[in-house]
C-alpha cells in the first residue's frame, strides 16, 4: 500500500522525516496517497486531516508542504494496491517468507540443501528430514548454540559424546545398534560416516528407482522414530 507519509519522497527521505511537527497532528498515519491527494484532472489538491488546528512552526511546514504541491504536478493513474516486497514481482509467495525468515533467524546458515519428497511417507516426514539435514532439531548442542543456558550438553542416551544432530539420530551407540539391524534387514553394509553420509545419494545401493525411493522412506522413518 502507498501511504503518503512513508511511501511519497521529497529530497531523499519519506515526507515524515522531513515534517516531523506535521506528522505528529496526522489523524490517520496509515492514509494513502489518494486519501492525501486530490487530482482534478488538472491539478492535485491536499485533504488534510489533522488531530487539532495546524498552527505556529507547524504552519509553517504546512506552508512549506503545500508549496511543493503547487509545484509538483501529481496524477493518481493507479488505484493503491497491495505489493509483496520480497518477491521481484511484488506477487505474495510463502517460498520468499520462508526463505526471508530463514535467513534472517539464522544467517550464518546458507542453506542451498535441496527439500526432498518421497510420497511413500507422510509429508511431515519430509519437513523433518529437511530440519535434521539443517541442524535445525532441537539438540542439546543446537539449543546451546543459540544461547539456551543448559546444565549439560552430553546426550542423554550414552552421557558419552556432544548430543548433535548427527549424533542423535546417526552416531550415537545406542542409534547405532538400531541402524545396524536396518542394514543388517536390507543387507547393506553400515560403512555410512555421518547422518549427511547415508541421506546423500545412494550409490551404495544396488537396486532399482522403485527399490531406492523404498529404501529412502525407511530410513527417513527410522530416523523420524529415533
Ligand atoms: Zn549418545
Amino acid at each position: 500500500m502507498t501511504t503518503f507519509w512513508d511511501d511519497v519522497w521529497i529530497k531523499d527521505k519519506p515526507l515524515k522525516d522531513t515534517f516531523k511537527r506535521l506528522v505528529q497532528l496526522e489523524s490517520n498515519l496509515n492514509a494513502k496517497v489518494a486519501d492525501r491527494v486530490t487530482w482534478n484532472g488538472e491539478r492535485s489538491a491536499p485533504n488534510w486531516s489533522w488531530v487539532r488546528e495546524i498552527r505556529g512552526r507547524t504552519r509553517a511546514e504546512l506552508n512549506e508542504l503545500e508549496g511543493m504541491f503547487s509545484t509538483i504536478k501529481m496524477k493518481i493513474e493507479k488505484e493503491d494496491y497491495w505489493s509483496w516486497k520480497l518477491s521481484g514481482s511484488g506477487t505474495f509467495s510463502t517460498h520468499t517468507l520462508t526463505k526471508h525468515i530463514m535467513s534472517s533467524s539464522y544467517p550464518t546458515i546458507v542453506s542451498n540443501i535441496p527439500t526432498q519428497r518421497n510420497v511413500l511417507v507422510p509429508k511431515k516426514l519430509g519437513v523433518f528430514i529437511w530440519r535434521a539435514r539443517r541442524e535445525r532439531l532441537s539438540v542439546l548442542f543446537e539449543l546451546d548454540k543459540r544461547g539456551i543456558d543448559l546444565h549439560s550438553i552430553l546426550c542423554p542416551v550414552c552421557d558419552d559424546m556432544i548430543e548433535t544432530v548427527d549424533h542423535a539420530l546417526f552416531s550415537c551407540k545406542k542409534v547405532r545398534e538400531i541402524w545396524d539391524k536396518v542394514f543388517m534387514w536390507w543387507g547393506i553394509g553400515t560403512n555410512q560416516k555421518s547422518l549427511d553420509d547415508m541421506l546423500n545419494g545412494f550409490s551404495y545401493l544396488q537396486c532399482s528407482e522403485l527399490g531406492v525411493k523404498i529404501w529412502q522412506a525407511t530410513i527417513w522413518t527410522s530416523i523420524y522414530l529415533i
